[in-house]
């Protein structure tokens, strides 16, 4: 049989990132996914018809100048590509008005709590924990809890602090926020193009086992062999791919448990809607985390909207009343729709303890974790992880 000196299983930003260091690296490599396209959380949906050439986030929207591991693998065509964000606000959306970040802060709470910033360590916390006790309570909860939600689009209470905003380099050279021309597809197909790696879509790994040299892999069309393994899966999937070969493995990863959300994208013509010019809403109490806009890459024609709504909450019907009734237009008005199930790891305080468990269990191993749930769920942090068990494995002694 074939052997690969590395094969990836999982066709997002983590995988994609380390197959491009597996493949600089001279490894022969193959990135296999089962979706039929890469990209995973990077799904830019691109309308047709009236709108052919616009397009909204339907996952993950802003790429920051400090994810310093992703930005050193594009190349000059994809550098070419970066767009940076226009500035526009953030508001907050209660069920009846729009409000600006600031008229929802509790100031008489908020000024005193403040100095607990730089005495009150982040680690072990969950943001409830950490934020009431140095932004104050009333501040929380009318504010920071929503803010929150919509930053991770899900309950964010118990989500590890110190995952959240961690301190990183920045790169002058690259805007401090930006997306590429065509969306965040745009970068998920730009690290997949070219030669670097091979890459398999729509192959779904069924199943995993270790052999003498490596491992062996259940596609469905046949096996696979390779000397290291990297899983770029959710770690729910990673589990159970493991299980066989590595079962205390498999029972660490099962512990994260998975965090739905319903997303539903649309478009509509610029002069129909009354909302102001927006980065996104923050949904206060409501059926949504948040709504991300595209206003921060104006178009002449179109304006477009992505609703992150909390899961089994609402019908389709319903999610277009509701998306109407914010936008300020008829629900009839609405024709371009695009959806998508996303689901993300839901961390917990202490989330670090597991990192450290996992990170034991793979050590010495040709196995590689990946994915948005070591450091952060963010594309930076995927990114990194990437980098880090890229030099773990390429640094063993089992090649
Ligand atoms: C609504 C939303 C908004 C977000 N906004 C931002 C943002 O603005 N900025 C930011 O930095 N981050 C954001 N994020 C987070 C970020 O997008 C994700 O955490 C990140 O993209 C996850 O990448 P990943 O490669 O680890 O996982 P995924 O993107 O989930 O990719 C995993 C891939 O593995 C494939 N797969 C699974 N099982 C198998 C199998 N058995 N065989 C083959 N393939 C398999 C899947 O099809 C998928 O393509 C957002 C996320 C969401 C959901």
């Amino acid at each position: 049989m074939d052997t690969y000196d590395l094969i990836v299983i999982g066709g997002g930003i983590s995988g994609l990132t380390l197959a491009r260091r597996g493949a600089a690296h001279g490894w022969r490599t193959l990135l296999l996914e089962k979706a039929p396209r890469v990209g995973g959380c990077l799904a830019t949906h691109r309308f047709g018809g009236q709108a052919q050439g616009f397009w909204v986030e339907l996952g993950a929207h802003t790429c920051y100048n400090s994810y310093g591991a992703l930005l050193e693998l594009l190349d000059d065509d994809l550098k070419g590509r970066i767009q940076a964000r226009h500035k526009a606000p953030w508001r907050v959306w209660d069920g009846r008005r729009l409000q600006s970040v600031f008229a929802r802060m509790h100031w008489p709470t908020l000024l005193p709590a403040l100095p607990r910033l730089f005495i009150t360590p982040k680690a072990g916390q969950g943001l409830e924990a950490y934020y009431s006790r140095v932004m104050g309570r009333r501040t929380y909860e009318a504010l920071l809890r929503h803010a929150f939600n919509a930053v991770i689009a899900q309950p964010a209470d118990d989500f590890p602090a110190d995952l959240l905003f961690r301190k990183k380099a920045r790169r002058q050279d690259i805007p401090r926020s930006y997306t590429f021309e065509g969306g965040l597809a745009t970068l998920a197909e730009g690290l997949a193009a070219g030669t670097a790696f091979e890459l398999g879509t729509g192959v779904e790994i069924q199943g995993v086992a270790r052999t003498d040299g490596g491992f062996e892999l259940a596609t469905g069309q046949g096996a696979l062999a390779c000397r290291r393994l990297a899983l770029a899966v959710p770690p729910w999937e990673a589990a159970r791919l493991v299980e066989p070969a590595y079962p205390e493995l498999a029972r660490s990863l099962a512990r994260i448990a998975p965090a739905d959300v319903e997303s539903l994208a649309v478009a509509l013509p610029r002069e129909a809607v009354r909302l102001p010019e927006v980065a996104g809403l923050i949904g206060v109490d409501q059926d949504f985390y948040s709504a991300v806009s595209r206003d921060v890459v104006p178009d002449a024609a179109h304006r477009g909207f992505s609703f992150h709504f909390r899961p089994g909450r609402l019908d389709r019907a319903a999610k277009l009343e509701r998306v109407a009734r914010v936008l300020g237009v008829a629900a009839a008005d609405i024709i371009l729709v695009g959806e998508r199930l996303n689901r993300l790891p839901a961390l917990k305080s202490g989330h670090m303890a597991l990192v450290a468990e996992l990170d034991r269990l793979l050590a010495g191993q040709p196995l590689a974790l990946t994915g948005n749930y070591f450091y952060g769920v963010s594309i930076g942090d995927c990114a990194e992880r990437s980098a880090v068990e890229f030099k773990r494995i390429a640094g063993g002694d089992h090649g």
